[in-house]
Order: structure tokens, then C-alpha cells, then sequence
């Protein structure tokens, strides 16, 4: 009797398991990682073959067969499968949903992973030689003919096309003479630069950071870059890069929002002589998939890219680089909730090479690690160039009545910047022009009709939106309560603090910079561009104006509303807010005038204020960790969260239950705590009603194992396939 082969398939459907398929026996057997359609609940999917296997669980005649092997050279080379099952089996999510999002949405359909070739035309040497007065009634063929005969590499439909709108009748018939011909060519990949300009000479704390990571090239090691804003923490990334291209291994980059800081793709594409791959949330399936393929044939060296880039094959992979390592977009929150800094750390621990991690603001993970001795602190404490650091002052809002949202003496320091032709920044953040809407008769206030939330109040627009679900209304002109048309925006947003200045200083030019104002492609470029050529002078924004732009003339920074963050139910609120406060501070002063900070707060006593005042973010940062010790919170506990949300409040509730009590009855592991079901602090959102379970360990392994019994449980509940749930480990945030 013939053998079977069995191919162990991950398939991309929500559950926790893999299938097994019957495969052909008369052709080779495919290695791990290829791509495979396989017929699954009366459709043909993309798997992925994980393992091949002579029995299965279920019955030989019950097995179905593979409709397809689609890849001749495995998508996932062996590192990255590997990569992707521990992720899959960290984070507790189903396999094939893992693989799945890891590849280009190409080749999640059945495409071939491989490059469409480009179409060129070149000049024949019948064509070379050709008389072109023949052309004399043909002008556009003449065009064309003398341009190719300039470029004998050939020209592409593109190229052409800028010739000529009427190119390809004019191609057609210089083919048929034989002058001219066409070939098909692999593309050339992305193109290298041939003249790099030079940096800075490095100052001799960029050199220690740069030697200490050049002398350990060739291993597993996590470097901590704590670099101040604007000490120079890019440029050593460059050198880095370059040392390791020159070894001819590829680097990965890793940006938290590559669309919030266009400048730096620019950087490393002017300093750097390799060729470099951007890739982000902005591409083009096509280009995506160009992306993906270049890092994987190599013929990209630098691959620059947001949070998915960490799943990206790079087969001579030689130094990782997770920039701003503190940002929480490299959480992905929805779906397969991963930590692409933590995956970063992972594939660099696997592939036995050094990864980076720079932040002015590091997250209290990273500082607790280097503290503990896991990550090699690299300090660069100084400003480059004569910058200084700004001076920062409180306004004690206790004490002043601040008018829509400014107070006096802030805006008696912009009159003074102003005079003085230098630039102003504000941080607020909160877009549109009011966080709430009411009527000034009754107090009814415009709430959203699918979340436990306040609708923000869009003057320009004339719209109440919800800034959780998206719902979009007509602004209210009468109160649906007691008909009044007394109706008043309440508390200010970026919006409003822009209109508000126009009035006090009609003179200057007040540009906004939140995802409002940034919405249409290239916009935000544009007004950076006019910032940087002093265009501007007083920028309003959101935490968008933290995320590393240089603003060197901006001498005056104003912080308008930042307590909530001081007082917060989240545990991680005080880190946030720090962090973002530093940001935006170390925007100021960059250039040669010193800068200055003024923060508005009712709270200027508060400890957070004096480490600020110091610039000394690790002693904020130590005093932090203090109190999550103290609180047993991570990094010294770990932490999942079960999220439930169903349209009606009980079965959510129902299923919460459930799945405590199965942890509590059949997932009996020693030191782990289950808090009871409680709503989550946004209680009900986009139409549901949400509710959460909060597991803690003071072991990472006692979290893992806890989970492996858990989540099988929670998958096989009734309740549970009638409810939307998710885990995340360790969340972020526990909204
Ligand atoms: P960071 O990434 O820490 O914010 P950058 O690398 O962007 O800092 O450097 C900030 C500015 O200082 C840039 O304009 C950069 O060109 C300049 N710079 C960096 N290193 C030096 C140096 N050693 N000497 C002079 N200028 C430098
Ligand atoms: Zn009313
Ligand atoms: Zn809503």
C-alpha cells in the first residue's frame, strides 16, 4: 500500500489549530513555509504547509486534498516561520491568522510571489544605423527613435510617456521597421545612491555608541541608544548602518509612523550608498509586495519600515534598529495584537545579531531591562551643536483665568516671540473645536448614540463627531430637550486655540497640525515645509508635533492641557504624558536662540513637573518604576487582557463569567490572579457593550501556561462563539 503524505496546513480562520491535507504523492514534497490552496469550508484558501506528516487524527478517506502549491521557493524561509510560531504562540493567536497578516495581501490571494517583470524598448542596430529624414512626416517616431538612440539600456512605458501621449501607436510602427525592439526585464530593485553626502563628525559620546555596537556585530545583544531630543541618536543609526551594509548584511530600521516624519526616509536616502525599501501602511498592494520581495531577494540592503516590517524576510539580516523605541503605534491594536518592538528583540535573539533600540523618552520595559542588565545602556546626555536644553517653566492655572484655553502669561510670551520674529508651537491634545457641545438653557450635552462618550464639536465642518466609533452628524442649532437654541461649545481643541489666536495676534500666521489638517495626501508635508521656511508663525497641534521634526525655530513651546494625564485610572497614563511632554519640549531650541517651555497646569507641584524641569527623564522614569513595584504592575508583573463585546450588555456579561470560571476550575495554574468581570472604562462603544478580565502573573512563564490551558476553553464555549473576544498580552492600555 502506498504511503500517504500529510501536509499540516495553517489556514487562515479564527481558531487555534492546524488541518491536515492529503498530498500528492508523485510530485516533490515542498519545504515548510510554502504557500498552498486548499479547499476549506467550500472555498479555496491560501495556507501555509508547517510540517509534512505520514498519519493524521483524522481518518485518510476523511482528509481533503491540496488543490495547489503555489510557491516553487517558500514564501517564509525557515527563520521567520519560526519567528511567526512563537509570536502566534505568545501572543495566544490562531496560526494562520499569524501567517496570514505577515504576507503582502498579493500573496495572500494565490498570486506567485515574484516580480512582474518591466516592459522596455530599446533601439535595434538597424535602427541605430537607420536614415531618420525617413521620419520626416513621423515626428513623434523621430522623438523617440533619437531619444532611445541616447539610451541604449532601453526606455519603459513610463519613460515614454513623457515623450509622447501618443508613444505606443509611434512604438508599434518602429517595431514593425525593426528599429526598435522590446524586452521583458527583471526590475532592477530599488537604486542605491551614488553620491551620499557626508554627516557630522560624531562627538565622542556618538563614537562610544557607535564602537560599543560595531564590536559586537556578530551576536545577540540588545543595545538601550537613551539619547536626549536632538543629540544625535540618527546618526549614529547611520553609521551603524553603513558599517554592517559595508559587512554585506541588510539592516532593518524600524519608525513608528513613516507618513508623520517624511523628512527621514529622505535622510537616509541622501547619507546612505545603499539601496534602500520603504515599507508602510501607505503603499500600494503592488508596491508592497516590490517591498517584500526586494528585502527577500536582497536587493534591498536597508529595509525602512513600520511596525508589520518586523515579519519582513531578510535573508542576510546583520542589525536591527527600532527607532523611538517607546511609541505605542508599534503596539497593533486590533486583530493579531503584537508588540513589534518586543517581536524586534526576538528575531534579533534568533538570527544572533545586535538590535538598537533608540528613544530621548524609552519606555519603562526598556529602562527596567537596562537597569537590570538585559540591554547595554548607551547614553548620549548632550545636545548636538550649541543647542540647549529649554528652560521650563509651570503656569499655575490656580492662579490666572485662562481665556479659551490661553492663559495671560502665555500669550504675553508670544507677543514677545512674535516681536521677535521667532516661532511659537502649542500642544494641545485634542482635535476639532470643542470636546463637548451642550445647551446653555438646560445642560443637555451631545453624546454619541453608540458609545458611552461626548461628540466633539467640528466648527469648521459645522459636524458633532464621536472620536471613538467615527459617527458624523450635523451640528445641533436646537436642543432636542427643551428646544432652546442657546447651544455652546464647551472646553477647547486644536480648532478652537487656532481660531482664538487669529483674534489676539490677527498679524501672524497660525498653522494647525493635527489628523484633521493633515488628512489629504502630502499635506502634512506642505506644512512642514512652510514652518521650515519660516512661513509660519505659531504652529497649534497634537501629539503629531511630538513625533521627530525639527522645528529649529521654534523658541517658545506652549503646553496647554496635559493634567489628565497626571491623574488617570490607566496606569501607564503618567508615562504617556511624560513622554509626549518631552517630545514636544525637545522640539524647541534646536538652532542657535535658547528655547523656553511653559506648561499650563493646576497641578504644578506635582513630581512629574520637577523631573521635567530637570530634563532628567530617567530619574522620572526610576520614580515610576518605583510605584509600579510598589503596585505591582508590569514590568514587574505580567499582564492579559480578556476583551468581550456583544450588542446586548448580558451576554457579554454571560461569557465574562464563564471564562473566569473555567480559569478558576480547569486552567488551575499556581500564581495567577483573575480579577471578576468588570465593564471596561469606556462601557459601551460603536453599539456594544464591552467587558474585560484581567489576568496577572509575576512570571511570564506562569502567564504562558496558564494560557495555553485558557484559551482552548474559551475558544470551545457556546457562549463564546456568539461573542466578539479578544486576548491581548500585555496590552498597552486596559480600555
Ligand atoms: P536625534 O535623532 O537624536 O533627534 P539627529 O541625529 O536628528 O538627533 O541630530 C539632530 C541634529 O544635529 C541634526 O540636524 C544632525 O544633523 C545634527 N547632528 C547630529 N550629530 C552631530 C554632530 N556630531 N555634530 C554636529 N551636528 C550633529
Ligand atoms: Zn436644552
Ligand atoms: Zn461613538
Amino acid at each position: 500500500m502506498p504511503v500517504s503524505i500529510i501536509f499540516r496546513v495553517a489556514v487562515p480562520v479564527p481558531v487555534r489549530r492546524v488541518f491536515d491535507y492529503l498530498a500528492d504523492t508523485k510530485t516533490d514534497v515542498p519545504g515548510p513555509g510554502t504557500r498552498l490552496r486548499v479547499p476549506f469550508a467550500g472555498r479555496l484558501v491560501t495556507g501555509v504547509l508547517l510540517a509534512v506528516a505520514d498519519t493524521s487524527d483524522v481518518p485518510i478517506g476523511k482528509l481533503k486534498s491540496v488543490a495547489e502549491v503555489l510557491d516553487t521557493d517558500p514564501a517564509f524561509s525557515a527563520d521567520i516561520l519560526q519567528l511567526l510560531l512563537w509570536a502566534a504562540d505568545y501572543y495566544q493567536h490562531p496560526v494562520g491568522e499569524v501567517l496570514h497578516s505577515a504576507l503582502p495581501v498579493f500573496l495572500r490571494q494565490a498570486r506567485p510571489a515574484r516580480l512582474e517583470p518591466v516592459s522596455v524598448w530599446r533601439i535595434t542596430s538597424t535602427g541605430a544605423g537607420a536614415d531618420s529624414a525617413l521620419l520626416r512626416r513621423s515626428p513623434v517616431q523621430r522623438k523617440i527613435l533619437s531619444a532611445l538612440s541616447r539610451l541604449p539600456a532601453g526606455m519603459s512605458a513610463k519613460g515614454l510617456a513623457e515623450l509622447s501621449t501618443s508613444w505606443r501607436k509611434a512604438i508599434t510602427r518602429l517595431q514593425e521597421h525593426g528599429w526598435v525592439e522590446q524586452c521583458d526585464l527583471e526590475p532592477a530593485g530599488p537604486e542605491g545612491n551614488n553620491n551620499p553626502s557626508t554627516g557630522p563628525v560624531l562627538n565622542p559620546d556618538q563614537q562610544r555608541a557607535v564602537e560599543a555596537v560595531k564590536s559586537a556585530l556578530s551576536a545577540y545583544q540588545c543595545f538601550l541608544l537613551y539619547g536626549v531630543t536632538g543629540s544625535g541618536k540618527t546618526e549614529v543609526y547611520l553609521h551603524l548602518i553603513e558599517e554592517a551594509v559595508n559587512n554585506s548584511r541588510q539592516v532593518l530600521v524600524m519608525v513608528p509612523e513613516i507618513s508623520l516624519t517624511p523628512q527621514l526616509v529622505q535622510r537616509f536616502q541622501t547619507r546612505l550608498s545603499a539601496p534602500v525599501t520603504v515599507i508602510h501602511s501607505g503603499l500600494s498592494p503592488e508596491q508592497r509586495m516590490q517591498a517584500w520581495l526586494y528585502s527577500k531577494n536582497g536587493k534591498a540592503r536597508v529595509i525602512l519600515g513600520t511596525r508589520s516590517a518586523v515579519m519582513v524576510p531578510i535573508p542576510d539580516l546583520g542589525l536591527i534598529i527600532v527607532d523611538e523605541e517607546h511609541d505605542a503605534s508599534y503596539k497593533q491594536q486590533d486583530g493579531f495584537r503584537y508588540h513589534a518592538r518586543d517581536i524586534a528583540v526576538m528575531r534579533a535573539r534568533n538570527t544572533g545579531v545586535p538590535i538598537v533600540l533608540g528613544s530621548a523618552t524609552p519606555s519603562l520595559e526598556s529602562v527596567n531591562n537596562a537597569e537590570k542588565g538585559h540591554y547595554e545602556l548607551l547614553a548620549l546626555p548632550e545636545r548636538t551643536g550649541s543647542a540647549k536644553f529649554p528652560d521650563i517653566h509651570c503656569l499655575d492655572l490656580r492662579r490666572m483665568v485662562a481665556t479659551n484655553g490661553l492663559s495671560p502669561a502665555l500669550l504675553d510670551g508670544i507677543k514677545d516671540r512674535l516681536a521677535k520674529m521667532e516661532q511659537v508651537l502649542l500642544f494641545l491634545n485634542r482635535r476639532g473645536f470643542s470636546p463637548a457641545y451642550l445647551c446653555h438653557s438646560c445642560g443637555w450635552v451631545a453624546s454619541c448614540r453608540r458609545c458611552d462618550a461626548r461628540l466633539t464639536y467640528h466648527k469648521n465642518r459645522q459636524r458633532l463627531r464621536c472620536h471613538h466609533c467615527g459617527a458624523d452628524v450635523p451640528t445641533i442649532t436646537v436642543c432636542p430637550k427643551c428646544e432652546s437654541t442657546d447651544m455652546k461649545p464647551l472646553g477647547e481643541g486644536t480648532e478652537r486655540i487656532e481660531t482664538t489666536l487669529k483674534k489676539y495676534f490677527p498679524q501672524a500666521r497660525v498653522v494647525r497640525i493635527d489628523r484633521d489638517s493633515t488628512r489629504k495626501k502630502g499635506a502634512l508635508e506642505q506644512i512642514l515645509n512652510q514652518v521650515n521656511q519660516g512661513e509660519a508663525d505659531i504652529m497649534v497641534g497634537t501629539q503629531m508635533l511630538s513625533k521627530g521634526h525639527d522645528f529649529p525655530q521654534v523658541t517658545l513651546v506652549g503646553i496647554l492641557n496635559v493634567d489628565q494625564g497626571l491623574y488617570s485610572l490607566d496606569f501607564r497614563a503618567p508615562e504617556y504624558m511624560f513622554q509626549q511632554v518631552m517630545q514636544v519640549s525637545g522640539r524647541a531650541g534646536r538652532g542657535d536662540k535658547p528655547g523656553q517651555v511653559l506648561v499650563q497646569t493646576y497641578h504644578p507641584d506635582h513630581a512629574l513637573f520637577r523631573a521635567l524641569k530637570r530634563h532628567d527623564y530617567l530619574e522620572f522614569a526610576n520614580s515610576m518604576l518605583e510605584e509600579r513595584k510598589a503596585g505591582e504592575f508590569p514590568p514587574f508583573t505580567y499582564l492579559s487582557l480578556l476583551r468581550v463585546e456583544t450588542p446586548q450588555q448580558s451576554q457579554a456579561q454571560h461569557f465574562a463569567e464563564e471564562a473566569v470560571m473555567l480559569a478558576r476550575k480547569h486552567a488551575v495554574v499556581k500564581g495567577v490572579q483573575i480579577t471578576d468581570p468588570m465593564p471596561s472604562p469606556m462601557e459601551r462603544r460603536a453599539g456594544r457593550y464591552r467587558v474585560q478580565v484581567l489576568i496577572q502573573t509575576s512570571q511570564r512563564k506562569t502567564m504562558h501556561q496558564f494560557l495555553q490551558l485558557w484559551l482552548p476553553l474559551l475558544e470551545q464555549s457556546k457562549l463564546g462563539k456568539r461573542a466578539r473576544w479578544s486576548l491581548d498580552r500585555d496590552p498597552i492600555d486596559l480600555y
